[in-house]
This record gives structure tokens, C-alpha cells and sequence, in this order.
């Protein structure tokens, strides 16, 4: 399997360089030369196969031969080895948990797959690999997380200072070792675009071995395919689903849309976003206009120019018909994210996190004027990490969750910084 990056500037590449290099020297996003199509039967087979089996099948492709079948297998293992139950919530809605991982986010599928392929594409390197990544919240746990210890490779996170919830504070800047958390003053955005910015300094990355983390990365971006196999594995309807997918930076939607393509049945896909409504107004009006981010209760998803849209215009072949015509999208207010919380704990006694309930509002609109279907939303986060919200919508008090317990000791690192490419430059070098 080849890589191309979408800005057609840069050489063609391989899996492991992808992983390595992150983004395309032309600012790109890497994308797959060939959509792999699945072996015939699979999907019929499906609920006979196993987790391992799943995982291994279709990232297998994507690989290219570079990781021997022996470690991709446990690669993959180690990556899915915790739960993804599909749950029924009401009549027509199902719920896709993904929060069992070890730090409490279905990011960590991701990281951890990255990290493992990293490890081994630099086993015999002496080099240390820098891991810059921003984080909007739960990325930077689940990539801090992932990477702990990794030999030769230390991880520099950028978080928006105040506006990421305490246990995500948490995951982020306790855990020490090779782990450094720097605390922008400034936006999810800000963050991002300083990280942008170093990927295409060719001063600095001339002098320092820096890869990605973002969902931009593709050995984070394709894992999360498993997702919507795992899913489908647990459907009991004949009728394929109605798939709605919490999104911010669009990389997990689209990872469903490429399972989709290469032959996953999904009848529907929903972006469900929060009052960062650039996709659902381009979907309305045809017309794709960025905008700063606005802050909101669902702060994962606080994205105002999200990187993989471009990654979901190719699967589209670019058509915009052929984009209304599989995903629809939808932005929901913070006040109807809390009343959801309310309502749907009320009625059906499931606590949902700021992101599910976006996504459970956004379903269970559009299933309205589709009454014969039936889906699943994606949690994407456990209710825990959004303490303020859930706490007053149920009136339950949520206790910390043994995952995080051990963090709660340790004390807090960070560094402050404004929000400038300089700022961080300096400090990345003089890190040393
Ligand atoms: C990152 C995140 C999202 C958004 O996912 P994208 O792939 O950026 O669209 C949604 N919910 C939670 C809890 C997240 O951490």
C-alpha cells in the first residue's frame, strides 16, 4: 500500500514512512493509493470471527507488508484488548461504547496502534523521535497513555489552558517520564496551528526527528475503522444501520466512511457536531467556510476547520452530490446537549457524556423522519471526564473510575505558554 498526500505536491510514500513523517512536506493529509476492498464472505462472516481476527483482516492491507503478519497480530491485539459493547438505549437507538479503554476515550485505539507501529519502525534507530501533538482534550491522555515509556520517543502535548475538564488536566500532565504537557493560553486552534507550524519549519525539523499524533497521522486515523466492524458484528437487524458519529476533527467519521467503502454496509452516516457547525452549513449551503472555534460543553469537538474533511471529500471522489447523498449532519446547541443528558437518564436510565448526547440528539432527529431505521451512535467518551455537565443534568455524583485513580496523587507538570509558533520553537530546541 502506497500513500499520497491530498495537496499532490509530495513524493508518494509508504506505510511506515506515513507514520513517521505524520504529514506530507506540502502540508497534506497522507491518504491511501488504492481503497482496499474486503476478502468475499467477510462480512457474512463477521460474527464468527474474532476481535484479533477483525482487526488483523483490515488493517492488514493498510500496512503493506512492512510489519511481519506474527507482530502486526499482536499489534492489534494489544490495541483492541478491552471492550466495545454495542448497547440498546431506546427503541430505535443503540450506543457504541468506546470508552473502556484505558484512559476512559476512544482515542486510545488509535494511539495505541501508533505507538506500537512506531516502536517498531524505530527499533534500531538511535535517533529520538519528538511526538508533538494538540490536543482538544482526550487525544493528548490517550496518546500520553499510549506512549508512557516508549523507548526513544518523547511526547510534547499542547492543550487550550481552561477549557479541557480535570481528568483530561490529569491525564495530560501527571504522568511524567517522557511525557511533557505544555498549557497554551489560547484555543484547541491555536494549539493546532502551532503544531502545524513546526511540521513545516524546515529549520527546525532539519535539527529535531518530529512525527504527529493527530488523527491526521494515519496509523491513528485507520485503526479507528474497527470500530464500526465491531459494531456491526454485534447488529441483530436485518437492515443495515444508521451510523452517527460525534465529530470534531472528522477523522473518526471518516475511518467509518472508509470502512464503508471498502464494504461495510451502513446505510446512513450523521456528523453530529456542536455549535462548530462548519460541515453542517457547507452540507446546507454548498458553500465550506472555516470559523474560529467557539468554546462548548462537548470540548472534543471544539473545532472550527477540521483536518479530515478533505480525507472524506476523496472518498467522495470529490462529488458534492455524492457527499449529501451518504452524510447528513447536524449542530446541536449546549443547552439541547444538557436537556438530552437530562431526558435520556430520565427515560431510559443510560448517562451520556457531552459528545454521546450531541450524537444521540443528532440520531434521534434524523430517525424521526426516517421511522422504519434504526442505528447506533458512537460513545466516545466516558461521562466521568465531563464531571460539571452530567453531575447536575443527572444528579448522580460520578466517582473517579479505577483507570485514573493512581493519577490523583501526582502532582501537576505543565508549562505555560503563549500562543506562538516562536514560543514553543525555543522551547522544543532548547529541550533539546
Ligand atoms: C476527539 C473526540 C471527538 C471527535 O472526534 P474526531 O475524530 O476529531 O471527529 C468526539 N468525542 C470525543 C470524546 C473525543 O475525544
Amino acid at each position: 500500500m502506497q500513500y499520497y498526500s491530498l495537496n499532490n505536491q509530495s513524493p508518494i510514500v509508504s506505510f511506515s514512512q506515513a507514520t513517521i513523517q505524520g504529514q506530507a512536506p506540502d502540508k497534506g493529509l497522507y491518504f491511501p493509493s488504492a481503497i482496499p476492498q474486503l476478502p468475499a464472505g467477510f462480512i457474512d462472516s463477521l460474527k464468527t470471527l474474532s476481535k484479533e481476527e477483525i482487526g488483523f483482516t483490515v488493517m492488514k492491507p493498510y500496512v503493506g507488508g512492512e510489519i511481519p503478519d506474527a507482530i502486526l497480530q499482536q499489534i492489534v491485539a494489544e490495541t483492541i484488548n478491552f471492550d466495545f459493547p454495542l448497547v440498546q438505549v431506546d427503541e430505535q437507538i443503540s450506543t457504541l461504547e468506546l470508552f473502556h479503554g484505558p484512559t476512559l476515550a476512544f482515542k486510545d485505539v488509535g494511539a495505541r496502534f501508533m505507538s506500537r507501529c512506531l516502536g517498531y519502525f524505530s527499533r534500531n534507530n538511535n535517533a529520538k523521535v519528538t511526538v508533538l501533538v494538540a490536543t482538544s482534550g482526550d487525544t493528548g491522555g490517550a496518546v500520553a497513555n499510549g506512549f508512557l515509556g516508549v523507548e526513544g520517543v518523547e511526547v510534547v502535548i499542547l492543550y487550550p489552558s481552561g477549557k479541557v475538564s480535570p481528568v483530561q488536566e490529569m491525564q495530560l500532565t501527571r504522568l511524567g517520564q517522557n511525557i511533557h504537557a505544555l498549557e497554551i493560553n489560547g484555543t484547541f486552534d491555536d494549539c493546532q496551528a502551532m503544531v502545524k507550524n513546526a511540521f513545516v519549519d524546515d529549520e527546525f525539523t532539519s535539527k529535531v526527528n518530529l512525527t504527529s499524533a493527530n488523527s491526521i497521522n494515519v496509523a491513528r486515523w485507520l485503526p479507528q475503522q474497527l470500530y464500526y466492524f465491531y459494531a456491526y458484528q454485534q447488529w441483530q437487524q436485518q437492515e443495515a444501520p444508521v451510523v452517527c458519529v460525534p465529530s470534531g476533527n472528522f477523522g473518526n467519521i471518516c475511518a467509518g466512511i472508509l470502512a464503508h467503502v471498502s464494504g461495510l454496509p451502513v446505510k446512513q452516516f450523521i456528523a453530529a457536531c456542536n455549535a462548530n457547525d462548519v460541515v453542517p452549513s457547507y452540507l446546507k449551503t454548498g458553500v465550506y467556510q472555516s470559523k474560529d472555534a467557539i468554546a462548548t460543553i462537548s470540548n472534543a469537538m471544539d473545532v472550527g476547520n477540521p483536518s479530515n474533511f478533505v480525507r472524506i471529500m476523496q472518498l467522495f471522489s470529490n462529488s458534492y452530490p455524492q457527499l449529501l447523498e451518504k452524510l447528513t449532519a447536524y449542530s446541536i446547541s449546549d443547552a439541547i446537549t444538557s436537556l438530552t443528558i437530562r431526558e435520556v437518564y430520565k427515560e431510559f436510565n443510560y448517562m451520556l457524556d457531552p459528545h454521546g448526547a450531541v450524537a444521540y440528539y443528532a440520531l434521534h432527529n434524523y430517525l424521526q423522519s426516517h421511522e422504519s431505521s434504526k442505528g447506533f451512535f458512537l460513545e466516545t467518551a466516558h461521562p466521568v471526564k465531563f464531571p460539571d455537565v452530567v453531575e447536575k443534568e443527572t444528579g448522580i455524583k460520578l466517582a473517579i473510575p479505577e483507570q485514573v485513580q493512581y493519577l490523583i496523587q501526582q502532582p501537576k507538570q505543565s508549562i505555560l505558554m503563549e500562543a506562538k509558533y516562536e514560543d514553543l520553537k525555543e522551547w522544543l530546541i532548547n529541550k533539546g
